[in-house]
């Protein structure tokens, strides 16, 4: 999660295509970064310092996206009402069609390896993308996929290097089709009085999605799942920067024409006052996430609700930008959301595990039912 104050503005799309990153200097020599504050906005120069000065730290919270090393294409302007097109006219079930395959896998969701986990995590100091912590947290999030997915040796898991130093993290379940399934979360967290040394257990944002992800896939590789579409599991590094690791990656994505058919994204799975999912309706893709509202009655126990969170509020903007059919799942609404959020405070002891557990059981719902789009 970026912040909690909504700045919804009206969408348009904008894809995102790789250039070779030389680093912009100003006349003093410093690095500048291009940061873009909405969805028409072709992106404003400042400094490293100035980015965290008016972006990353603000207590007036800025939505923004740094497009620095994934610029948009101006020349590809026109293309952009097709891209928008294409997000928002792909086509979804009209419901669940696959509880009896998905149910026996929910059934074998653990209760306790995501606390395990969480206590991993939120046990590092910070796992800030420009910390000292950067790269040994990405190390423990990379060891940590290994492990759950060691039981199916299909399993594919990667790094994705940046150029930062936090490399992102990617598992694949190979299927008979190469088009693509994803559910995504970040594993960097933020200080946000104090950045780059600031004590950011980042619990709730959001070891809880890392953890929850990792659980699915725990689930699916113990069970030796062989999905139609490849499924892939998103661990994305430099959100709190702009959506550094989500926007590369689907840059990568779009490059190498990788067929995406959905992408949920979840960023906060374990504070929920009102014990709720909800589903953000801005900045997505409005068929996807209509049918994953229908999906949380099936296999979760939660009623579900929708809320928007405005621009760039999390990783789901990148695949949003590059044209692929993206959903937001969260645990609340922004205004019940953790009042510990950037904080020290974001602790361990703040999670739910009981509602972190049925985002894991829509997760795993929602990739069986994905396996068949
Ligand atoms: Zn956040």
């Amino acid at each position: 999660m970026v912040c909690k104050t909504v700045l919804a503005s009206v969408a348009i799309g904008t894809i995102a295509l790789a250039t070779a990153f030389t680093p912009n200097l100003n006349a003093a020599g410093e690095e500048l970064r291009l940061i873009k504050t909405s969805d028409v906005d072709n992106g404003t120069w400042y400094t490293e310092q100035e980015k965290l000065d008016l972006f990353i730290s603000t207590p007036s919270c800025a939505h923004f996206m740094d497009i620095t090393e994934t610029q948009v294409r101006q020349m590809l302007v026109d293309a952009r009402e097709a891209y928008f097109d294409k997000r928002q006219s792909a086509t979804f079930p009209s419901a669940a069609a696959h509880q009896a395959e998905a149910n026996p896998l929910i059934d074998q969701i653990s209760k306790t390896n995501p606390k395990t986990w969480a206590t991993t995590l939120t046990n590092i100091h910070n796992r800030y993308y420009k910390g000292s912590y950067a790269a040994s947290s990405a190390t423990t999030v990379y060891n940590l996929v290994k492990n759950v997915a060691a039981a199916n040796t299909k399993i594919t898991i990667k790094q994705f290097t940046h150029s930062y130093n936090q490399p992102s993290v990617i598992a694949t379940i190979p299927g008979t089709s190469s088009n693509v399934i994803i559910v995504s979360g970040h594993f960097d967290s933020i200080n946000q009085a104090n950045p780059t040394t600031g004590r950011a257990p980042g619990a709730d944002d959001n070891a809880s999605a890392v953890v929850t992800i990792l659980e699915s896939l725990r689930v699916l590789a113990a069970a030796k799942y062989a999905p139609k579409n490849t499924l892939e599991f998103h661990f994305y590094s430099g959100e709190e920067g702009g959506l550094l690791g989500a926007r590369a990656i689907m840059q990568d994505y779009v490059n190498r024409s990788v067929k995406v058919l959905a992408v949920m994204n979840q960023d906060m799975t374990a504070y929920s006052p009102n014990h709720n999912i909800a589903v953000y309706t801005d900045y997505v893709s409005t068929p996807l996430s209509n049918f994953i509202i229908k999906l949380v009655p099936v296999y979760t126990a939660l009623p579900v609700i929708t809320d928007r969170c405005g621009y760039a509020c999390s990783d789901h903007g990148a695949a949003y930008d590059a044209g692929y059919p993206a959903a937001y799942v969260c645990d609340e609404n922004m205004v019940d959301a953790t009042p510990y959020l950037h904080t020290a405070n974001d602790a361990l002891s703040t999670m739910d595990f009981d509602h972190l557990h049925q985002h894991v059981r829509l997760t795993v719902g929602f990739l069986v039912e994905g396996s068949y789009f």
